[in-house]
């Protein structure tokens, strides 16, 4: 075989599909988020980042920042090891308790990624449990996938927040078997939030586990940002709760929280989690003042559902379609990717905006579409020129608009 050849050919069908994905080169600047330098090839320009995960912008925040300096200076860069082979900190320990109060459980389990926290807890759970039959809703993330299918157990997969589906479905398993039922709160791409007591309800009645991925919720729901199933009075509820430390929280890393012997289970058995390097103790470091800060302030999360409102409201008026859902991300409907990438591209080049096109197969095809993330660090001048510019858009390429009622 000519490797580089083949390589070559694959490359070339994704960019023939318009599937071939290209990174914006940005700088950010402390303290400036989301204004943020575009380094493009042919010349660096300002951009506003207007599809970021860092949801509240925790990651520029000066408690966050001055943990992790203080970390560096005064116990160094890097954990050093494994957590079995002398990687475990201080910081690392003081970090899961934290996270453990968090969501109401006796302990947590720290994982370099809420990626790895997933593939590794799941395949954990579901491989060393013999005969775990997994309910796996039919749109969870592709590190819930990715674990489920590592750990080579029967998986079912249920159509996506339905529950008389996952209810069929559990009703037809052998009632004996081990169950385990994966989830997400909020669903990253369309920002539609599952029944989350009625699926525990369903674990209850079937005897299963419940484990549910609130990465897009944690920091942003509930008193103390611990998800929706806080917000709710759930977190008793599930048998496990998984979350990310690089989103709302602004750094990096993953966990799952839940009892102490299963934290110990996966612990002991989870290869994702045993062979490999422990974080940066600055980054626990780091997260742990995020996690703190986010505990006892609610002004980001209530600053951030202005922001989001305003900007649904003004979408409203120019009758640009959006998915109306109860959570923080606005997909807004392009519908067609080669109008979804021009315009993605367009608003880069002439607007200094910046939104990443969203495209198969991340979205089914005629769903592509501009997922739009208000943080409270965008300000009410930010909010307009993206209207406003939008509003241009929609009209130098005809996409289509919501009809407005008569008036
Ligand atoms: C991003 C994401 C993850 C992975 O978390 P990382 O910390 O970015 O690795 C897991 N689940 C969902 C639903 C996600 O969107």
């Amino acid at each position: 075989m000519h490797y580089q050849d083949y390589f070559k050919s694959r490359l070339d069908a994704l960019r023939d599909d318009g599937n071939y994905r290209v990174f914006a080169d940005l700088q950010r600047k402390r303290g400036a988020f989301p204004k943020a330098r575009h380094m493009a090839k042919d010349g660096a320009g300002d951009v506003t980042i207007w599809c970021s995960n860092d949801y509240l912008g925790m990651g520029q925040h000066p408690d966050v920042l001055a943990a992790m300096h203080n970390a560096i200076d005064t116990v160094g860069a890097g954990a050093g090891g494994t957590r079995n082979i002398s990687g475990t900190t201080h910081d690392h320990v003081l970090l899961e308790g934290e996270l453990a109060d968090l969501h109401g459980k006796e302990a947590a389990l720290l994982f370099t990624s809420g990626y790895v926290s997933n593939w590794a807890a799941l395949g954990t759970l579901a491989s060393q449990i013999p005969g775990c039959i997994v309910f796996s809703d039919a749109l969870n993330h592709a590190s819930m996938i990715e674990g489920i299918r590592h750990s080579k157990a029967a998986r079912v997969i249920w159509k996506h927040n339905d529950l008389a589906d996952l209810e069929a479905k559990l009703a037809a398993a052998d009632p004996d078997a081990p169950k385990l039922i994966a989830f997400e709160s909020v669903y990253s791409m369309d920002g539609d939030i599952a029944p989350i007591k009625e699926i525990c309800d369903l674990a209850d009645k079937y005897n299963a586990m419940t484990y549910l991925d609130e990465v897009h919720a944690v920091g942003l729901y509930g008193p103390r940002g611990a998800g929706v199933a806080e917000r709710e009075g759930l977190m008793d509820r599930l048998t496990v709760i998984e979350g990310t430390l690089g989103k709302a929280f602004g750094v990096m890393g993953g966990y799952i929280a839940a009892s102490a012997e299963l934290c110990d289970f996966v612990r002991s058995f989870a290869s994702g989690f045993i062979f490999t390097t422990a974080l940066p103790p600055a980054v626990a470091a780091g997260a742990r003042a995020s996690v703190q800060h986010l505990k006892r302030s609610n002004a980001e999360r209530e600053c951030q559902k202005e922001r989001v409102a305003k900007v649904r409201a003004g979408l409203d008026k120019m009758g640009i379609p959006h998915i109306d859902n109860p959570s923080h991300i606005i997909p807004v409907m392009v519908g067609d990717p080669v109008k979804c990438k021009f315009i993605s591209d367009t608003l880069m080049r002439d607007y200094g905006i910046y939104i990443q096109p969203i495209n198969y197969p991340t979205v089914p095809k005629g769903t592509e579409r501009l997922r739009i993330t208000p943080s409270p660090v965008h300000s009410d001048a930010d909010i307009a020129h993206l209207l406003g510019a939008l509003e241009e858009l929609w009209h130098q390429c005809e996409v289509a608009r919501v009809p407005q009622a008569a008036q």
